[in-house]
């Protein structure tokens, strides 16, 4: 740290990403990236027109993508606004809609960036406690008295709350912001875009860096009522007016247009979760049902970061958090099906091994 950061920067911990290795020696489920690439149709605009173009600025209004994504969703244009990942709204959303007179509010387990987004922005943040089986009580959330931030699923723990359960925090909340991060959405639970018109104090956030194969494409989206994504395009215009790169316009675009094969893509991941899920519970391990690309698992006999380890020994990465009520748990990422097989045969292996 240099004499010269800002004092109110001092004790700010930074989100710290999974490993990203640079080179391919590892079997990778430790991001919950998408084991299949992306659709080919996007080779049609990868070629060297598209290259010296990249010499002019991005379109701020994305706004071949906003037209496309609009009638996919069956929503107005009016009520989408895209970000450079879906971390990026999130941040948007931390600086348009807390303050010191209103905190950010969200789980004690839960996706680890909102809190360094509340420390960033030096906004007070409230923890509200999952239950012991890691589900959320709704309850916990009535007037919750600041912008609520729920992870839908949750992550690391992929559990989800139902459409009516949001709807309930929706009600009892007529004067907070609720934000639905959806980031999981997608491979199996239930999605609230479908609310925007009804709800004007709900935000939905979604990506395409999972379910949709561009995590390296950097694009996220967020659904809302026109004022409240007015409300985000301020900030937005405010930080970064080009903040959706030319290519990643292109690109995706091209993937909108083949839902076929995202549709295909999911489902081959819900299968092979199945296969994991019941593949891990037959070795012993207590694995939460997930809704997610990713499953939450712990065994009696090997500790998190053990498992963890030994994984890492044999090629393979996951994910591991040293907190204390998940420090037992490895969140493992659906992989194809030839890398769910190598994690259950690493898994059996280091079980025989101790
Ligand atoms: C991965 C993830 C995101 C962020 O994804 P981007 O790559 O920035 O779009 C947001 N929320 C949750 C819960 C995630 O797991």
């Amino acid at each position: 740290m240099s004499k010269f950061l800002s004092k109110r920067l001092e004790f700010l911990k930074a989100y710290v990403p999974g490993e990203q290795p640079a080179e391919k020696k590892f079997i990778k489920l430790n991001t919950n990236e998408n084991p299949y690439p992306p659709t080919k149709e996007i080779f049609k605009i990868l070629n060297i027109a598209e290259a010296e173009d990249l010499k002019l600025y991005s379109d701020p209004d994305c706004k071949a993508l906003t037209k496309k994504l609009a009638e996919l969703y069956n929503v107005s244009e009016k009520n989408i606004i895209f970000g450079n990942g879906s971390d990026e709204i999130l941040s948007f959303c931390f600086t348009a809609f807390c303050d010191e007179y209103t905190p950010a509010v969200f789980a004690d387990i839960t996706y680890g960036f909102y809190k360094v987004f509340a420390e960033l922005n030096c906004i007070n943040y409230r923890e509200i406690p999952l239950k012991d089986d890691f589900s959320i009580d709704i309850n916990d959330y009535i007037n919750a008295g600041g912008t609520i931030f729920i992870a839908n699923p949750n992550a690391p723990t992929g559990l989800a709350l139902s459409k009516s359960q949001i709807i309930e925090i929706l009600k009892s909340n007529p004067d907070n912001i609720v934000v639905i991060d959806e980031a999981y959405v997608d491979f199996g639970a239930e999605s609230v875009t479908n609310l925007i018109s009804d709800w004007k104090n709900l935000i939905v956030v979604q990506t395409f860096s999972k379910s949709r194969s561009l995590a390296g494409a950097r694009l996220g989206m967020a659904f809302a009522c026109e004022e409240l994504i007015e409300d985000l395009q301020k900030i937005r215009c405010s930080n970064n007016p080009y903040n959706i790169n030319r290519l990643t316009q292109k690109i995706a675009y091209e993937v909108l247009c083949d839902n076929d094969y995202f549709k295909q893509c999911c489902k081959k991941i819900q299968n092979s979760r199945t296969f994991l899920e019941t593949g891990l519970m037959l070795l012993g391990f207590e694995v939460i049902p997930s809704k997610t690309n990713f499953v939450f698992a712990r065994h009696d006999a090997i500790g998190g970061e053990d498992f963890y380890t030994r994984l890492k020994e044999k090629g393979i990465l996951v994910r591991h958090f040293s907190s204390d009520r998940i420090c037992d748990y490895n969140r493992i990422t659906v992989g194809d099906e030839h890398e769910v097989k190598a994690l259950l045969r690493a898994a059996e292996e280091i079980l025989e091994d101790i």
